[in-house]
């Protein structure tokens, strides 16, 4: 998670009390060496620190109290200098903390735990239920209760695998469709549900029983976001807008680095950005949303009503491999539909082009898994509308597929060890 703020603590206003003197300046020095490693990977004493200014009497302080918490262990010996013998590397420890993440969509919800180290040690995806209503916008109603019975249940169960295999839980990040209430652990609205005010921190914890890991919650674009800003990191690239498509269009917005939220954490809906105001109803009232235009029903739409990809009984994946299917067969109003598709994403990246000014767009959700389709068109039309040569925005697909909101979930959930080695408990204590 780089250097980047815990999103789910940093903008609650509500920061944490800091702690003074000796013990601000050691749980800062834990936090600066472990964000070192993670970073950087495995090195020596003497070259941590070189590296982070810390004299090597302190550094070996540090370390040992970094490992009596299971967050580092020792590693092979280090061979890059050639003064003085070589020390031996000291590395993050990937067997004793992990972090969950836990997608609420529309479509599926997801489920990922990770451990320090970056491994995904298990991931799950279930269908999101839901009943047919012909009251609700799009024939379905998603009753609040059993949807929460299952993601409390698909968290149980990463919970589980954690504890077989003897990773702390340094907590759990949830990510519902739609704006956060980050004061009250709950979502705001999701329209795509048809939810508002529903306290998901509280009515999960409550399931999980007592002792349950750190609940916080974040919007599904913006942890999508935070999920592949290191892959472009590596790469110089420090401002990007990450585009999730689904039934909605949300958007993740990084700039110089730092997750943008907003004021209330409303930033990135951009899916009810009004391109047309004699467009179709979206389901948020208004009228020609950019979302009406490229949301994954735009897709379904021009299938036959009997399609099993349409009826959204079959798991996200089958859906999309069965229109990948059609596709690959030839079927005409489908290959037209993503031509529209692509010129529909430009209006609206457009805006964010101009608004933003990006390096990078990340097209991620159904966009991603349609890239070969999608990233050469939109990439042109983009260049085309540039205003100045070195304003390029480069187009590319994301590289976590549908599940990186929970990917992002559980780098964030792990950032609170980083932020604090303190909080990951002393092993065998
Ligand atoms: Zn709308």
């Amino acid at each position: 998670m780089t250097s980047m703020t815990s999103p789910a603590e940093a903008g609650r206003g509500s920061r944490r009390a800091a702690p003074v003197g000796h013990a601000a300046m050691r749980s800062a020095n834990l936090s600066l060496l472990l964000r070192h490693l993670h970073e950087h990977g495995g090195r020596s004493r003497a070259t941590l620190a070189q590296e982070t200014g810390l004299s090597k009497a302190a550094v070996t302080s540090l370390v040992g109290d970094l490992a009596v918490r299971g967050l580092v262990q020792e590693g092979e010996v280090e061979r890059r200098g050639t003064v003085g013998r070589p020390g031996t590397e000291v590395r993050i420890a990937p067997h004793h903390v992990g972090g969950i993440g836990l997608e609420l969509n529309v479509d599926y919800l997801a489920v990922c735990l990770r451990d320090l180290a970056g491994q995904v040690r298990f991931t799950s995806s279930v269908p999101m239920p839901y009943i047919l209503d012909a009251e609700a916008a799009d024939g379905r109603a998603y009753p609040i209760a059993p949807i929460l019975d299952l993601a409390a249940q698909q968290l149980q169960e990463a919970l589980e695998v954690a504890a077989g295999e003897g990773l702390w839980v340094a907590g759990a990040t949830i990510a519902p469709p739609g704006p956060i209430d980050y004061d009250g652990a709950g979502v705001r609205f999701a329209s795509n549900l048809g939810w508002a005010d529903v306290p998901l921190g509280e009515e999960l914890g409550r399931r999980l029983g007592e002792g349950h890991p750190v609940l916080a919650l974040e919007n599904d674009a913006k942890l999508s976001a935070l999920a592949e800003a290191p892959r472009l990191a590596q790469r110089g690239i420090t401002d990007l807008v990450y585009l999730t498509g689904d039934m909605g269009v949300g958007a993740g917005i990084i700039a110089g680095g730092r997750l943008i939220r907003g004021w209330s954490g409303f930033s990135g809906e951009v899916g009810h950005i009004g391109l047309d105001p004699a467009g179709e109803r979206c389901r948020c009232g208004r009228r020609g949303c950019w979302e009406t235009m490229v949301g994954f029903d735009t897709v379904l739409a021009v299938l036959d009503e009997e399609d099993p990809a349409r009826s959204g009984r079959l798991p996200m994946l089958e859906r999309l491999a069965r229109i990948r299917g059609l596709l690959e067969e030839g079927d005409a109003a489908l290959q037209e539909r993503f031509v529209r598709l692509a010129e529909d994403l430009v209006r609206g990246a457009g805006v964010l082009v101009d608004v933003l000014n990006p390096q990078a767009i990340v097209l991620g959700g159904y966009f991603g898994h349609f890239a070969d389709l999608l990233v050469g068109p939109v990439q042109a039309a983009l260049d085309e509308r540039l205003l100045a040569a070195d304003g390029r925005v480069e187009v590319s697909a994301s590289s976590l597929g549908l599940e990186a909101a929970a990917a992002g979930g559980a780098a964030v959930a792990l950032d609170r060890v980083l932020e604090d080695p303190l909080r990951a408990p002393v092993r065998g204590g």
